[in-house]
């Protein structure tokens, strides 16, 4: 058994840690002002403009393949780039992706949407989620009805990420109900000029997302990505494309915050002595190591699953609980450790303990993670010996 990184995953691993020290993390004072003032942390032309640079030394389409000009990096090397981009809550992101289901398009629809969505003069957004429908996703109600050769989709979608910004969504809806996710789902593009409506949902993190309205809004047959019908397995498939990358980026951010705590630790005295004497806050500390160090080998082993080709959802479902939970506590203890302090808005722990607070809800709560750990261990479905049998 072999745990140590190829020259090549330690190469692309050490450019983006350089690249996160050098041009991102200088930002983070203005970030936080910005944000403070209800201001976004980048402009979009900063963004862009990062991402360029970026670009210049090839770091562009992560995961997207080499044939879309993307680097099609492994899994595990995507999770060690993830875990880099955590060390700072400057909110960036390479340029050229594109959501995965966005490649089932046909040509014709990849001119429209895949290949500006790489390019980055499109946004799309992934519309599931309605008020009624969340964790139980096959309950949506918004429906597609047939008219000639159109079809007229109404409907509410809620947390939308990005919905306020895109110029398209992929809108799940049902086009037979007595099908249901069964068949009876579809999942069609429309363009945001094709008449849907957005409005920001204020959130506790920095970011917010946003409720869609559709009504009445009339969008031609070739809007449909993939087959009528088979819309729900294409939105398993976008939420299962990487439940590893959530905890990943999760990783640095833990990285950071316990280097943080030990700081201040070994530097802060109380009744004559650092509190890194204390053996409540060396517990403190041992506790946060010990759960960085089990998760890093969570998400890197549920990456590793996947880059064998191998069934990597339980394996992903693990990983995220256990990145969510844990990445939520170790916040709270480096808050802790830095006491009064911890709860200003000076430092930035309090930024990182609101928006890791999200990775316990989205992309699967928790409740659904355990519901689908504890559904493969009842029905035998996965072996209680994990991967190694
Ligand atoms: C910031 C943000 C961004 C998001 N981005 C998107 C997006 O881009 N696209 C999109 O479609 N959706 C998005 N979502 C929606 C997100 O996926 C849902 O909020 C999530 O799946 C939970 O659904 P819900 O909010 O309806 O909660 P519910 O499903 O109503 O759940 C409420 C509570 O009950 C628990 N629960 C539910 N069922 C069970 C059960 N069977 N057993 C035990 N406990 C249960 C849940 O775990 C939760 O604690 C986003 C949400 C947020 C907050």
């Amino acid at each position: 058994m072999d745990f140590s990184l190829s020259t090549e995953e330690r190469e692309v691993r050490d450019w983006v840690r350089t690249f996160v020290q050098r041009e991102l993390m200088p930002l983070e004072p203005e970030v936080l002002r910005r944000e403070r003032r209800n201001e976004p942390g980048l402009t979009s032309d900063e963004l862009a403009a990062l991402q360029l640079k970026a670009k210049e030394s090839g770091f562009w389409g992560v995961q997207t393949p080499e044939e879309y000009g993307g680097m099609g990096l492994s899994a595990v090397m995507t999770a060690l780039l993830e875990a880099e981009l955590g060390r700072t809550f400057v909110p960036f992101r390479f340029g050229g992706a594109a959501d995965n289901i966005l490649f089932h398009a046909n040509d014709e629809q990849k001119e429209r949407y895949l290949l500006p969505t790489i390019a980055g003069e499109r946004k799309s957004c992934f519309a599931i989620t309605e008020p009624g429908a969340g964790s139980d996703a096959k309950n949506i109600r918004t429906s597609a009805r047939k008219d000639g050769a159109d079809w007229i989709i109404n409907g509410e979608k809620t947390f939308i990420t990005g919905g306020n910004e895109a110029d398209f969504a992929m809108v799940f809806a049902v086009t037979d109900p007595a099908k249901g996710a069964a068949g009876g789902v579809t999942c069609f593009l429309v363009d945001r000029d094709m008449g849907w409506k957005s409005e920001p949902i204020d959130t506790m993190g920095e970011w917010g997302p946003a409720s869609l309205v559709f009504d009445e809004v009339r969008v031609p047959e070739s809007q449909i990505l993939g087959e009528e019908g088979r819309g729900f397995a294409l939105a398993m498939q976008w939420i299962g494309r990487g439940r590893y990358l959530l905890p990943a980026r999760a990783i640095g951010s833990c990285e950071r915050l316990i280097s943080m705590a030990i700081e201040h630790a070994n530097t802060r005295e109380t009744f004559g002595a650092p509190i890194a004497t204390r053996q409540a806050i060396q517990w403190m500390i041992a506790d946060s190591g010990v759960e960085l160090e089990a998760l890093r080998w969570l998400v890197l082993h549920a990456a590793w699953q996947v880059d064998s080709g191998m069934d990597s959802r339980h394996a992903q479902s693990i990983a995220k609980l256990y990145g969510g939970i844990k990445a939520n506590e170790i916040v709270d203890r480096v808050l802790q450790i830095h006491g009064g302090m911890g709860y200003t808005r000076e430092l930035p722990i309090e930024r990182w303990y609101r928006e890791l607070r999200l990775l316990r809800i989205y992309e699967g709560t928790d409740e659904i993670q355990r519901r689908t750990i504890a559904r493969n261990l009842l029905k035998g479905h996965v072996k209680i010996g994990g991967a190694l049998g």
